[in-house]
C-alpha cells in the first residue's frame, strides 16, 4: 500500500487537480493499493473527481462519537456515508498538537470499524525513546492500547504505521534497517494479541521522510507492506513515482 498524508496543505482546486492529474496514472489496486489521506474540507471533492476510482482518499482523523454536540469535530458516520474506505488514527501530530492519548485513539479505531471503515494507525517513536532503549515497550504499547478491545475479524484489516517521529518532515527517512525493525516489532506485537496468521496478514507501512528515490529500498524489507509519505505525496509527479516503485 502507498498512502499520502497531506496533513494541512492544499487548496480544494489543488485536491481535486491533483486527483484529475493522477487518472490512469497509478498501478492497479489488486497491485499496489494507493490511497491519499486529504483534510475534510476537500473529500466531497476528490470523490467526485475520481473518476477511475483507483486512488482510494481517506480521512486524516474522525472524532470517536457518531453524532452529536461536538462543534467542529469529523463525524465518522458522515465520513462513511460520503463513500470514504479510510482514516489515519493515532498520527504524531494528532498525539503531539492535539493531545489525543492512547485511549482516545483506541476509541477513534472502534468508531471507524463500528461505522465500517478501516483506521491506518500510526505509531511513532521520539529519538529520545530509541536512544534510551525503550522504544521495543512504547511501539508495542501504542499498538496493544490501539487495539484493545478490536475483534480478530477487524484486527485483521487494520493497516498500522510505523512513523518515527525523528523522521517525519525530517528529510532524512529511516534506514531501512530501522524501517524493518520498527515493521516487525508491529507485526510481532499484532501476533501476540491475535495469531501468526492474522498478524502476517496485516499492511504495515513505513512513514517519516519517504521519497521517489528511497522508497525501493524500504519497500524490499520483508515487514515492511507499504508506506505512509507526507510532503512526497503533496506533488502528483512524486506521489505517481512512489506508486510506480517497481
Ligand atoms: P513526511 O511525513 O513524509 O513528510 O516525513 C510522513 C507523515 O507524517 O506521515
Amino acid at each position: 500500500m502507498i498512502a499520502g498524508n497531506w496533513k494541512m496543505n492544499k487548496t480544494v482546486t489543488e485536491a481535486r487537480d491533483f486527483v484529475t492529474g493522477v487518472q490512469g496514472k497509478l498501478p492497479a489496486a489488486d497491485q499496489v493499493e494507493t490511497a491519499i489521506a486529504a483534510p475534510a474540507l476537500f473529500l466531497q471533492t476528490m470523490l467526485e473527481a475520481n473518476q477511475d476510482r483507483v486512488l482510494r482518499i481517506g480521512a486524516e482523523t474522525c472524532y470517536y462519537e457518531d453524532e452529536g454536540a461536538y462543534t467542529g469535530e469529523i463525524s465518522p458516520l458522515a465520513l462513511h456515508q460520503m463513500g470514504i474506505p479510510y482514516v489515519i488514527v493515532g498520527h504524531s501530530e494528532r498525539r503531539r498538537y492535539f493531545n489525543e492519548t492512547d485511549d482516545v485513539i483506541n476509541r477513534k479505531v472502534q468508531a471507524v470499524f463500528r461505522n465500517g471503515m478501516t483506521p491506518i494507525i500510526c505509531c511513532d517513536e521520539t529519538m529520545g525513546r530509541r536512544e534510551s532503549g525503550d522504544k521495543i515497550h512504547w511501539v508495542v504499547n501504542q499498538v496493544s492500547a490501539a487495539l484493545k478491545g478490536i475483534s480478530e475479524e477487524n484486527a485483521a484489516k487494520v493497516v498500522i504505521a510505523y512513523e518515527p517521529s525523528w523522521a517525519i518532515g525530517s528529510g532524512t527517512s529511516a534506514s531501512s534497517d530501522q524501517a524493518e525493525e520498527g515493521c516487525y516489532l508491529i507485526r510481532q506485537t499484532i501476533a501476540d494479541i491475535y495469531s501468526d496468521d492474522l498478524a502476517n496478514g496485516v499492511r504495515v507501512l513505513y512513514g517519516g521522510s519517504v521519497k521517489p528515490d528511497n522508497i525501493a529500498g524500504l519497500m524490499a524489507r520483508n515487514n515492511v507492506d507499504g508506506v505512509l509519505a507526507g510532503g512526497s505525496s503533496l506533488s502528483e509527479d512524486s506521489f505517481i513515482q512512489l506508486a510506480n516503485y517497481q
